[in-house]
């Protein structure tokens, strides 16, 4: 508080001990002053691609791999040191890529819990996909995925903005989620969702008892590529020629009202990689929670060229493309 506004409070008050206002017009008299609004902290883009430069340097975060150990540790980390309360989800699960049987964590951490108002839950995948099954090249189209923008990009917008929410505690109480086992599915495969979404899937089955039920979901997934990755050599292009996100269509059916929120909030702040195109249906892991009745939506740009490709490298990404989202998401998350 600055002295100034100390000075005009003490003003106030001997006024109110007088049982005289200072409103001498007759009208009626000013009420008590409105509580400050919260200040939403910064998103720090670089600090965020360091973050998806991270990830990555463990390398393929697939399953059964020591990454993915190593991955989920330095997560866990993050949570306690953002200061959330943490809960943690074990499953074991088959994939549609391989029978074995993986140990699969989904990660949550719980800020503001004590506050009032609708519970946000913000969620991304962290695993990384085992095969590259559209690269262009097919000897290498049994390789794994490093995951740069599919799964990196979505986990460093959300461990950024745990920084901000440790800095400045957010003003209704929010959940970040890490799913795991997003991204082992396979057409024709038998199991449920075609074998994507495992992790959301299990989670919105059997949610933990120890975190509130969400109202509001949001899922960043695929947000962090750059401005000409499109323009290319060998990779056809498959959406157009500069990083957009158009609006994910069980998204726009499921919760038009939560898109049209945070499309206006980040038309507002000028980030124009939002677009009001319909997108495509995406199984994400947003549809678990659309499907139990939360306002959920997907913010992804689908499909990058470097989608399931050995090509998903952060060269290909841009903290820019992590920024629009990520302030926009904090602005949501602290002003809306
Ligand atoms: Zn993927």
């Amino acid at each position: 508080m600055t002295v100034t506004r100390m000075r005009i409070l003490a003003t106030l008050c001997i006024y109110a001990v007088l049982g005289v206002s200072c409103n001498s017009g007759g009208g009626p008299a000013p009420g008590p002053n409105p509580p400050p609004p919260v200040q939403r902290p910064a998103f720090d883009a670089p600090r965020a691609f360091a973050d998806l430069e991270a990830q990555c340097a463990f390398g393929s975060r697939a399953p059964g791999t020591d990454a993915h150990d190593r991955c989920e540790a330095f997560l866990l980390q993050e949570l306690q040191q953002a200061g959330a309360r943490v809960v943690t989800q074990d499953f074991t699960s088959a994939t549609a890529l391989s029978d074995q049987q993986y140990q699969f964590t989904n990660l949550m951490g719980i800020f503001s819990e004590d506050e009032a108002g609708e519970v946000l839950l913000l969620g991304a995948h962290w695993d990384s996909r085992a095969v590259a099954d559209h690269d262009p090249d097919p000897n290498l189209r049994d390789r794994p995925i490093l995951g740069a923008n599919d799964g990196a990009s979505g986990v460093a917008v959300l461990l950024e903005m745990m920084r901000g929410f440790a800095d400045v505690a957010p003003p209704r109480p929010v959940i970040v989620a890490f799913f795991d086992a997003e991204d082992q599915g396979a057409p024709g495969s038998t199991l449920p969702n075609g074998g994507w979404i495992i992790g959301a899937q299990y989670l919105a089955d059997n949610w933990p008892q120890e975190l509130p039920w969400p109202d509001e979901m949001i899922l960043v997934d695929l947000v962090g590529g750059d401005e000409e990755h499109n323009a290319r050599v060998g990779t056809p292009p498959m959406s157009d020629d500069v990083f957009t996100l158009p609006v994910e269509g069980n998204s726009l059916t499921g919760a038009p009202d939560l898109v049209d929120r945070i499309w206006t909030t980040a038309e507002r702040l000028g980030h124009d990689a939002f677009v009001r195109d319909a997108g495509r249906r995406i199984t994400d892991d947003h549809v678990p929670f659309l499907n139990a009745g939360v306002e959920a939506i997907d913010i992804i740009e689908f499909v990058p060229p470097e989608w399931h490709t050995t090509d998903d490298t952060p060269e290909h990404c841009s903290p820019d493309a992590l920024e629009q989202v990520g302030e926009t998401l904090l602005e949501f998350t602290y002003g809306d």
